[in-house]
């Protein structure tokens, strides 16, 4: 095994790329539209071909993606936006900055994912008070998405407007459908760490309804009308930088060899752990993007620190769930409430996870393991 292993490698994908990026990138040097420029509407044609839905919308962060998203639905003060407990904190965030309310929900202990059972009972009991359930933001968590068929039926039956937070599942396929296909309304991410990733900050929102793309563009450039300066509606700076869809367009070539690469490093690990550590399921028909390889450990904090020992990066995803963080504390009912997601954040592990490693590095983060939990 040669040098250091990366919990994330993005020099050898540069590496490998690096004559496209120098080009692509140049070229925008020289045309000098860095607002909007011709990338922009390259990198959405193709991610709407390569997603195979109707319209792409290129934004500045997952983040922004997700307000505009919750914008475009008209969220608001006294809406109730159910979401997972055991996530990012810009999932609840958003909800948070439009004045309605997020409602956490417990996950299914396997999966990680937004659990129905726990869904419909949050419902019902949102619907005894004085808010008004209006929607879903479901969770692709570590690259793994939720059956969005039976989350779409549930959404309709309940009248809620439906969202997914795939900012960690770009690529990831549920039956014969990509993330971008599956819900009325998808998110992403192009952070640097998500399996998609810009040199920056960079989104996308991902539909086949036109009326919403059509809003989301205005949204994301100040809630513009025809032109520029006719403003028909309250918006936010969000759009995508040209840089960025230009590097983008250099990553989305070699995107569906790194997508196996991961799908083989995930093999190689669930080969090496063996029976006895909690590994990632794997739902058939559905092919993960692997943004995480995620494994359960009782002394979880005892092997991080010894592996780090041994120069093996590991990473807490999430230390916290969302209901218990300081300034979230006021929309849950505290510790003890939602216990599968605290259970979750008391013993997950990250390991590292790229397209560049090798079996070699696996087996050996594997045996440093193995070696410190016995
Ligand atoms: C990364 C992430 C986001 C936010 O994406 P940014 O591009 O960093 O703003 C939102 N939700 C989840 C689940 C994420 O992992």
């Amino acid at each position: 095994m040669s040098g250091k292993i990366e919990f994330v490698d993005l020099r050898a994908q540069q590496e490998r790329i690096r004559e496209d990026l120098n080009k692509r990138v140049i070229k925008v040097l020289e045309h000098g539209q860095y607002i909007q420029g011709p990338e922009c509407q390259e990198l959405e044609s193709a991610l709407a071909e390569y997603c195979r839905c109707s319209h792409v919308i290129g934004v500045s962060s997952g983040t922004d993606a997700l307000l505009m998203a919750l914008m475009a639905k008209g969220v608001g003060p006294g809406d109730a936006v159910f979401c997972p407990a055991f996530t990012f904190t810009a999932t609840a965030e958003v909800i948070v900055l439009l004045g309605a309310t997020p409602v956490f929900v417990d996950v299914d202990p396997d999966s990680y994912l937004i659990d129905l059972g726990n869904l419909t009972a949050a419902i019902t009991k949102v619907r005894q008070g004085k808010l008004i359930p209006r929607a879903i933001l479901a969770v692709d968590l570590f690259g793994l998405t939720p059956d969005y068929r039976a989350l779409t039926k549930f959404s309709q039956e309940h009248d809620l407007i439906l969202i997914a937070d795939a900012a960690q599942s770009f690529g990831a396929v549920f039956g014969n459908d990509r993330v971008g296909k599956l819900a009325p309304v998808t998110v992403t991410s192009f952070f640097p760490a998500k399996p998609l990733g810009c040199y920056g900050d960079g989104g996308a929102i991902m539909t086949d309804d036109t009326e919403l793309a059509e809003q989301l563009r205005s949204i994301r450039a100040h809630g513009k009308g025809i032109h520029k300066y006719d403003i028909v509606r309250i918006g936010i700076n969000g759009r995508l930088d040209t840089l960025q869809a230009a590097i983008l367009l250099a990553k989305l070539k070699v995107f569906d060899d790194e997508l196996r690469a991961r799908e083989q490093v995930a093999l190689w690990y669930d080969e090496a752990l063996g029976g006895k550590i909690k590994k990632p399921v794997r739902p058939v028909g559905i092919t993960c993007a692997w943004a995480q390889y995620t494994i359960q450990l009782d002394d979880r904090d005892r092997v991080a620190d010894m592996l780090k020992t041994k120069g093996i990066p590991t990473a807490i995803y999430y230390p916290k769930p969302i209901h218990l963080q300081p300034a979230y504390m006021s929309y849950g009912d505290g510790i003890g409430s939602l216990p599968v997601s605290e259970f979750l954040s008391q013993r997950v592990l990250s390991l590292p996870m790229h397209p560049y490693l090798s079996r070699e590095t696996i087996g050996i983060i594997a045996d440093h393991l193995h070696a410190v939990i016995t």
